[in-house]
């Protein structure tokens, strides 16, 4: 507290990200990055990037790297926004997109930064509860007075996946919203809406290339949707921030989305991973969400959540505890590599031995 904030700062409840510990030796599964290597190419470019162009401002409107990701997507230029990664995207579009007399709507467990967006932007929210099998049921989304609509797909913390069909059916009945469809991991194995967006004047789709593409630390976001809405968020992000990416983003982010092959082979090797460590963690007495993330939310039936996580945190693996009443049995881990795996596997067998 201070007499010089503003008010809305006294009452502001900021998202609280995962550890970003500095300590080597650390089996880090707890902030959903990858374990392997952006790719090579992207490197190269980022390198190369650093050149003296670096005393000009970049491409305000990022034209190069929109070519690139509407080629991807299969969409047009005008239906591309960037941004300096998808929570930047996401917080522009709570702003330009959501209406504040009613709503907005997002499931009770799901990604903890749109109730946080609601509360800068004055906007009141409805969580609607997930089934008991924590999965989306679309009806729930259908009859309410709505905002905005906001669902992750695969849902953040539980991995859980809707088809496209759902995503359709609910962005053809809320004709009256905007519909935001976070597909932060979309690439791990869920059928993305991309290709929705141009029947749709109300849909928007937002991706980030800080999972699949193993960038997290570039900060490199992007949204799909009508030009109409498209232009909204350009009209936000031109009153706060002209220049979100910097050359070297703009740079590395066109050669990452570029090399498909390498993202076809990680996501590869992450759900061969992911089919590994679940395998094996059942057999340790665990229940595991079938997961279409790069990350699998598991319970134990004898040790509670918070035990675990205080536990393996002492032997220097991260994993994220949720604190969500809803979820607070579940521990949500990152798929890691082979070797990460094994240290939290050998982990596991001494707490449960000693246990
Ligand atoms: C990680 C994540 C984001 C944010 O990604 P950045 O592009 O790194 O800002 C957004 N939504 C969900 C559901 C996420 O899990």
């Amino acid at each position: 507290m201070n007499r010089y904030w503003s008010p809305l700062v006294h009452k502001l409840d900021p998202y609280i990200p995962g550890e970003q510990s500095q300590e080597a030796d650390l089996v880090k599964l707890n902030t959903n990055e990858l374990p392997f290597p952006p790719s090579p190419a992207a490197r190269d470019a980022l390198r190369a990037a650093c050149d003296d162009d670096l005393r000009l401002y970049p491409d305000p409107t990022a034209a190069a790297l929109r070519k690139s990701i509407a080629r991807l997507c299969g969409c047009e230029l005008d239906n591309v926004f960037v941004g300096n990664g998808s929570d930047e995207v996401l917080g522009h579009a709570f702003r330009a997109l959501m209406q504040e007399d009613r709503p907005i709507l997002f499931a009770d467990v799901t990604y903890g930064f749109y109730p946080v967006y609601c509360h800068l932007f004055g906007l009141t929210y409805q969580h609607i509860p997930l089934t008991d099998h924590f999965t989306i049921n679309i009806d729930d989304y259908l009859e309410r007075p709505a905002g905005g609509i906001v669902i992750a797909n695969p849902n953040a913390n539980t991995g859980l996946a809707l088809p496209r069909r759902e995503i359709e059916r609910l962005v053809r009945a809320r004709r009256d919203c905007v519909v935001l469809i976070d597909e932060a991991y979309v690439d791990f194995g869920a059928e993305s809406a991309a290709r929705l967006v141009s029947d749709h004047p109300n849909l928007i789709v937002v991706q980030t290339l800080s999972k699949s593409r193993g960038l997290a630390g570039l900060r490199v976001g992007f949204a799909l949707a009508h030009p109409k809405l498209v232009e909204g968020l350009t009209r936000v992000k031109d009153s706060f921030n002209s220049y979100p990416l910097s050359r070297i983003a703009q740079s590395g982010a066109i050669a990452a989305i570029e090399d498909t092959v390498w993202l076809e082979e990680t996501v590869h090797r992450i759900k061969q991973l992911r089919e590994d460590l679940t395998h094996a963690l059942e057999a340790r007495g665990f229940t595991i969400l079938p997961s279409q993330a790069n990350f699998i939310a598991a319970r134990h039936t004898n040790i509670r959540a918070d035990e675990l996580t205080r536990h393996l945190r002492k032997e220097n693996i991260l994993v994220r505890h949720m604190e969500t009443q809803r979820i607070a049995d579940w521990v949500r881990i990152t798929i890691g590599s082979e070797a990460q795996h094994q240290r939290l596997l050998t982990a596991l067998d001494r707490l449960l031995q000693t246990g």
